[in-house]
């Protein structure tokens, strides 16, 4: 059976040109980029470039990016590394109801350590209110963590007043921008921010590799004790392929970003549009128009989404009811109850995430199996007949 991928915000497949440039990596260029012999160079060589083609997308300097082994290791890093860092000035942090877990889980170490943590609420779209930001800030905030765009429902939050706020307190300001980098514009100077974190496997790249922005001048600790890698800020030997395919994939973002970009948004608004009028109580969540390009999140009244994924899954369709992390967790998700629905209309969410080979003929086939699938799943459904 042909199958259908809709789930590009779980992972991307990594583009072939980028496989291309990480093969030699593994074989003929093996080097050790520590190594001072040719070998060694050329793997270093191979760095820098990556670096700067990654520095480049977000309009960064080469020497402010440090590689990861993902986005969240970098949401770790950013997080940890500030707040212990800057202990003495003070131990309060502020972030958003709607993070991925990567930062909740480690604001909620944090807060186990000491820290006091201020969980922002965000309204029925998922935006933060930068006034709620302001008024949360305190002598002793040392550091704001704002998602870019938000992973389940696609909404893109205010970074750019948040890090407003955030520079004129003099506060540093961290954005997890793992399902923005690659897909919309962003640039680290326009958006104000200290520390971004990235994820090479949500932009065509390999899976664990990322890299963490820092902003020169910011004060963090490293958490990784060893050699003398990453400029002193991340030990361990570099993972060379992962790197270079993270350089590739956001050299071919940068050139294809704008054009995928529009024709997402078409194939978006396509689904969006055809869901709402072939199924009756379909509600979109996230907002309507500052949302990723590729990002479809609908509430479907008296199914459960487990139920529509499976059915989905028997027609060849992939896609999600939440975060890839908590699609084997039946709570039903933070992010979907901090923008208000019942607990009912989570559990009835499926989120389709769309991407470089999407066509519109996988869009129409959507559009043609799934009222199927929710009018059977509703004919046996007790929700349902509950509300009869
Ligand atoms: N942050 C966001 C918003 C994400 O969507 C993800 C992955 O789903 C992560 C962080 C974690 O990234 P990684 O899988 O590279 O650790």
């Amino acid at each position: 059976m042909k199958r259908t991928y809709l789930d590009y915000a779980a992972t991307t497949p990594t583009h072939p040109d980028v496989l291309k440039a990480m093969l030699p990596y593994f074989t003929d260029a093996f080097g050790n980029p520590s190594s001072i012999y040719s070998y060694g160079q050329e793997a270093k060589g191979a760095i820098g470039e990556a670096r700067a083609k990654v520095a480049s997308l977000i309009g960064a300097r080469d020497e402010e990016i440090v590689f990861t082994s993902g986005g969240t290791e970098a949401d770790n890093f950013a997080l940890k590394g500030v707040a212990f860092a800057n202990e003495e000035r003070g131990n309060h942090i502020i972030t958003s109801s709607i993070e991925h877990h990567a930062v909740i889980e480690t604001c909620k170490y944090l807060e186990r350590r000491g820290f006091n943590i201020t969980y922002l609420p965000v309204d029925e779209y998922g935006l933060v209110d930068p006034g709620d930001v302001r008024r949360a800030i305190t002598e002793k905030t040392v550091l704001i963590s704002v998602m870019h765009a938000n992973n389940e429902i696609g909404t893109i939050e205010p970074i750019a007043e948040i890090g407003k706020i955030a520079r004129e307190a003099g506060v540093y300001f961290h954005t997890d921008a793992v399902q923005a980098v690659g897909h919309i514009p962003v640039d680290v100077n326009k958006l104000g921010v200290d520390l971004l974190s990235m994820s090479a496997h949500k932009l065509y790249g390999p899976k664990g590799v990322g890299a963490l922005y820092i902003r020169k001048g910011t004060r963090l600790v490293s958490f990784m004790h060893g050699g003398e890698q990453e400029g002193r800020r991340r030990a361990s030997t570099e993972n060379v392929p992962g790197i270079v395919g993270f350089g590739k994939a956001a050299e071919l973002a940068r050139q294809e970003m704008g054009e995928e970009a529009e024709r997402l948004i078409h194939l978006r608004d396509k689904l969006i549009g055809g869901l709402l009028e072939s199924i009756d109580h379909v509600h979109l969540n996230g907002h309507p128009v500052k949302r990723l390009p590729n990002n479809i999140n609908v509430s479907i009244d008296f199914v459960e989404g487990e139920s529509m994924l499976l059915n989905l899954d028997l027609e060849g369709i992939c896609a999600s009811t939440g975060s890839a992390c908590s699609s084997s967790n039946l709570e039903a998700s933070h992010v979907l109850l901090a923008i208000g629905l019942p607990h009912e209309q989570a559990h009835g969410s499926l989120r389709f995430t769309l991407g470089k080979w999407t066509s519109e003929e996988e869009v129409e086939q959507v559009l043609e199996v799934l009222p199927g699938i929710v009018a059977k799943l509703r004919a046996m459904s007790p929700l349902l007949r509950s509300q009869r």
